[in-house]
Order: structure tokens, then C-alpha cells, then sequence
């Protein structure tokens, strides 16, 4: 089955991917990795995405979607998406439609992760990412997890636009843009609301019985 995973910045569709990943052999497609990884390439196209990822901006759907599409159209993941990130807009979202018909594939579940701002603007200001694994740890929560993290803490850094300013702007443009997917997902059979401000096992257990995992 391939899955959506939708909500603000900071709602935990990473680590909630990252489960999926590892216990179920999911693959996890974040743009925003994927955009980070064009970024490190320091190319023209990398530029021009680190001017908009930098300010919290977001990035030009058509460079989205070609990421996408590339993926997508590749067999080797068929039936085991899960989309973090994708899509964040409407015409994202009806891009996304068009991919998958294409590819004879289908979305099994939406699964969005409700949070509200406070919870989220805490979450982001401690979050720092292995950049060898991605996975994800929270500063101030975590000491535990962060000693025995195997890759090593040097590697934990940061993301350069979880900073106040340019939270407040991705929230911003997450309202604008992303919450009317709610009107056009909500409608389906395949739609879930999951409450995301509750500890993230409690998250994770909640998604493991909407895919019956
Ligand atoms: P994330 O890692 O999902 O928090 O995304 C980090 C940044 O990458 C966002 O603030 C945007 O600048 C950009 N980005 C990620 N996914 C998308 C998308 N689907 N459409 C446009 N920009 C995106």
C-alpha cells in the first residue's frame, strides 16, 4: 500500500515515516530531503532551491514534481510509498493523482497529523538531525537517545531553517497552501486524522492499527 503523510512542519511525519521504514520496509520519499540532497550537489538547480528552502519559501512545484515522478515511476517501489512532505499544495496533490494512475499505482491511506502551532514551534526549535541516517532527535527531550546514537553525535546537527523566523513563514505558508488539501482529502474512504500532539509512540501506535501493521 502507498501512504500519504500530511501536516505542518514539526508534526512528525519524519519520525513517524522512519517507523514504516523500519519495521515494515516501507520507503520514504521527503522532499525535503530529497531537496537537501540537490542543495549539497551545489549545482545551479541546487542554488536556486537553497534561495527558497533557506526562507522557508517553497520550492517550484514543476522541481518538486519531476523529483517525484522519477521516483515513482520506478517499480522497485510500487505498493510501498510513503509520500512525507508530497503533496503540499493542490496542484501538488492533483499531480500526484496523475503520477500514480500513470504508474497503475494508488494511495491506501491519507493519514494527516494534527499539531497545533505552540507544540510545533517547540518541537522544531529542538530538533537536530543526524546527517548520516536523517533520523530525528529533539535537544532538550532526548539526552538518552542522543549518547547512544549510533552513527556518533557528531553528526547531529541543526537544520539550518528551523530557526524562529523562518518557522513562523513555513507555518504561514503551511496554512495558506497546504491546509485546503484537508477539504480535498478528507472527503475519501482513505482519509485518517491522527491526533499528533501526543507522545510519538502513542502516534506510531495509532498509525500501526490505520494500516493494520
Ligand atoms: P521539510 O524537510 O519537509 O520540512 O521541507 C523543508 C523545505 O523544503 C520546505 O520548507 C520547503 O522549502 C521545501 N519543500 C519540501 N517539500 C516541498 C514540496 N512538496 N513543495 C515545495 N517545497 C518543498
Amino acid at each position: 500500500m502507498n501512504i500519504i503523510l500530511f501536516g505542518p512542519p514539526g508534526a512528525g511525519k519524519g519520525t513517524q515515516s522512519q517507523y514504516l521504514v523500519e519495521s515494515c520496509n516501507y520507503t520514504q520519499i521527503s522532499t525535503g530531503d530529497l531537496l537537501r540532497d540537490e542543495i549539497k550537489k551545489n549545482t545551479e538547480l541546487g542554488k536556486e532551491i537553497l534561495s527558497k528552502v533557506d526562507v522557508g519559501d517553497f520550492v517550484n512545484d514543476e522541481i518538486v514534481n519531476s523529483l517525484i515522478d522519477e521516483i515513482v515511476s520506478n517499480k522497485k517501489y510500487h505498493n510501498k510509498l510513503i509520500f512525507d512532505g508530497y503533496p503540499r499544495n493542490i496542484f501538488q496533490a492533483k499531480n500526484l493523482d496523475n503520477i500514480m494512475s500513470k504508474n497503475n499505482q494508488s494511495i491506501g491511506a491519507i493519514i494527516y497529523l494534527d499539531v497545533t502551532r505552540e507544540i510545533i514551534e517547540k518541537r522544531i526549535s529542538g530538533r537536530i538531525v543526524c546527517e548520516k541516517c536523517n533520523v530525528t532527535f529533539n535537544e532538550y527531550l532526548d539526552n538518552e537517545q542522543i549518547k547512544n546514537h549510533k552513527c556518533g553525535n557528531e553528526y547531529l546537527k541543526k537544520r539550518k531553517d528551523d530557526n524562529s523566523k523562518t518557522i513562523i513563514n513555513r507555518y504561514h505558508i503551511f496554512v495558506k497552501e497546504t491546509n485546503p488539501l484537508l477539504d480535498y482529502y478528507s472527503k475519501k474512504t482513505t482519509f485518517y486524522k491522527v491526533d499528533a500532539s501526543v507522545k510519538i509512540e502513542e502516534i506510531t501506535a495509532k498509525i500501526a492499527e490505520i494500516l493494520n501493521v
